[in-house]
């Protein structure tokens, strides 16, 4: 079966795509609206505010790939070149792996798919705690609705791959709660290799639904680029100064590129965004900017199965269970949602934690593996805000991540009710992703071993690949950085669409609740701007 080349086919017939790391002299460019990151938030915003008829400019630091580069399905490939730092993105300590993209259609190319609605506990809290107004359940409802259509997002139809099979059938067993996955996916072929760029186009990532339709409204993309910093004027942003890359999408080219704007559109993600209002020294008179980034830091717990699980093939994540989420509410004792992730050979051998023979061993095992993981929900309580992102010398993103009591408590918790399940559902040992963590055969021995475990950083396997938060929207500019639009509250053309607009992590994978989110905020922004003289660059 053919898989369309959409960008060949579109670039063809006059699509304006450029790759900055082609250029050989400066440049300037002009534009209605320019827009920083084409992920989940930057995806979202082209497409609305070109559909309005703006004159829309996206500019990505990673490259453009497509199904036709992702065909080899190689872990080594994709984590080069479509994640940020090569995949080695780490909290300034090294103590928490983080993963995030960089390449046109941002994290969402790399993504699993899973798409959850903001949980209601989640919206309450932001309104309560936060002041974010707009965004009750009610308000946000046609919102998601108009997105899940958008993409495709529905209940996983297929039967869950033996991976996921395991938190299934634990969960059953113990009459936990439990669910069937909507994923944002059309005609998917059930491969399994979403995380190392869709070969297939059925994923219905940004770069092969969002930024396509932007660019045939007339939209410009620019990749290789790096939005270096903002300049500012009287309260507003007079334009950005960006750096072309190299092909390696790492070291500056030389060649400067410079952007100007009505307005402009910070979607870079957590980190990045925040990372570049510092770099470019942004107002900040709270000092908000880059503070409470949550990670929903992840534990895991192996099991051995059995039968053969072969967690590399199939959707990776289609079951999911909120048994332990909200049983004391948001704010009560710390919650965790459970899943699965794909069992890639490159990506689970850096769980393990083992080395040299001890490594090998545990990778001859890996067809019989089941891991399970617990999202841990971070900034909902004192002992638990999140963490600071900040810059080096070179102006380059650090973020400094403690973990409290509070986390390291539910943390336990979760090893505790991973086992449980792994052993409910038939595993014959359990492990805990932990470096003193041995196999246990039964539960009560795996309970008992889980109370030995020191809960500190270094022994737990610790891991995100959820960033949310550092400028956070609310009502109250001393505790938030944009009002509950995105609009940032110092500088009047700035709105941030991306997951950093989160006040705390939400309880559940956030590409949906982004794209929910950027879409009533974009849509309210192409009508503030269609109102304004459309010749006032
Ligand atoms: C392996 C993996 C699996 C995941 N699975 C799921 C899942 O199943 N479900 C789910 O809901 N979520 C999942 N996520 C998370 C989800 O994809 C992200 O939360 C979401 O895409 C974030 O959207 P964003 O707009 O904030 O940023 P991103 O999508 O990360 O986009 C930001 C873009 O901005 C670019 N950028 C940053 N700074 C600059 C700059 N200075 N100049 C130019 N460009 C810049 C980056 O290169 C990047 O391409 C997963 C994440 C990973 C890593």
């Amino acid at each position: 079966m053919a898989i369309d080349d959409i960008y060949t086919d579109g670039i063809a017939s006059g699509w304006r795509v450029r790759d900055a790391s082609l250029l050989t002299q400066d440049l300037t460019l002009e534009a209605d609206v320019a827009i920083v990151g084409s992920g989940a938030g930057g995806g979202t915003a082209a497409e609305i505010l070109s559909a309005a008829g703006l004159r829309v400019l996206i500019l990505e630091e990673g490259p453009l790939q497509t199904a036709r580069d992702f065909r080899d399905m190689n872990e080594a490939r994709a984590y080069a070149t479509l994640y940020q730092e090569g995949a080695g993105r780490a909290s300034s300590d090294g103590a928490l792996q983080i993963l995030q993209g960089r390449a046109v259609g941002g994290t969402t190319t790399v993504n699993w798919t899973s798409s959850f609605r903001t949980p209601p506990e989640t919206l309450k809290h932001w309104a309560g705690k936060h002041g974010v107004r707009g965004a009750s359940v009610d308000e946000m409802a046609p919102w998601f609705q108009r997105m899940e259509e958008r993409l495709g997002v529905a209940p996983w139809a297929m039967a869950p791959n033996a991976n996921n099979a395991v938190l299934r059938d634990g969960a059953q067993k113990l009459d936990w709660e439990w669910h069937v996955i909507p994923r944002n996916v059309r005609g998917c072929w059930n491969l399994g290799y979403c995380g190392v760029g869709c070969p297939t186009n059925a994923k219905q990532s940004m770069l092969v639904t969002t930024i396509p339709q932007a660019l045939r409204q007339g939209a410009e993309l620019v990749h290789h680029l790096r939005v270096q910093t903002l300049r500012f004027e009287g309260g507003r942003v007079a334009g950005l100064d960006a750096l072309a890359l190299m092909p390696d999408t790492l070291s500056p080219s030389g060649v400067r590129v410079t952007v100007r704007a009505r307005h402009y559109v910070l979607s870079g993600g957590s980190i990045n965004t925040p990372a570049l209002l510092l770099r470019s020294r942004a107002p900040d008179p709270h000092g908000q900017t880059g503070a409470h980034t949550c990670v929903h830091p992840v534990v895991l717990s192996l099991a051995e199965m059995p039968q053969k699980v072969d967690g590399y093939y199939g959707a990776p994540q289609s079951i999911a269970s909120d048994h332990f989420q909200w049983k004391d509410g948001a704010t009560g004792a710390a919650g965790f949602k459970m899943e699965v992730p794909p069992m890639m050979p490159a990506l689970v051998s850096t769980m393990f934690g083992r080395f040299g023979g001890d490594l090998k061993d545990e990778v001859s095992h890996l067809p019989r593996l089941n891991a399970a993981l617990a999202l841990m929900r971070d900034g909902f309580v004192d002992d638990a805000p999140g963490g600071q992102v900040r810059i080096d010398e070179q102006g380059n993103p650090l973020l400094d991540y403690d973990i409290g009591e509070y986390l390291w408590h539910g943390m336990r918790e979760a090893y505790r009710r991973m086992a449980e399940l792994q052993f409910a559902a038939g595993a014959t040992r359990v492990r805990q992703v932990h470096l003193d963590a041995r196999w246990t055969g039964n539960p009560s021995d795996a309970l008992r071993h889980v109370d030995t475990l020191q809960m500190k950083k270094f022994r737990t396997g610790l891991f995100s690949a959820h960033l949310m938060g550092g400028c956070a929207m609310g009502s109250d500019p001393k505790n938030s950085v944009t009002d509950s639009n995105g609009r940032h509250h110092q500088l009047e053309n700035l709105h941030v669409f991306d997951g950093s607009l989160f006040p705390t992590s939400i309880g559940a994978n956030p590409q949906l609740s982004i794209y929910a989110l950027v879409a009533k905020h974009a849509t309210r922004l192409a009508g503030e701007l269609a109102r304004k003289d459309p010749h006032a660059v």
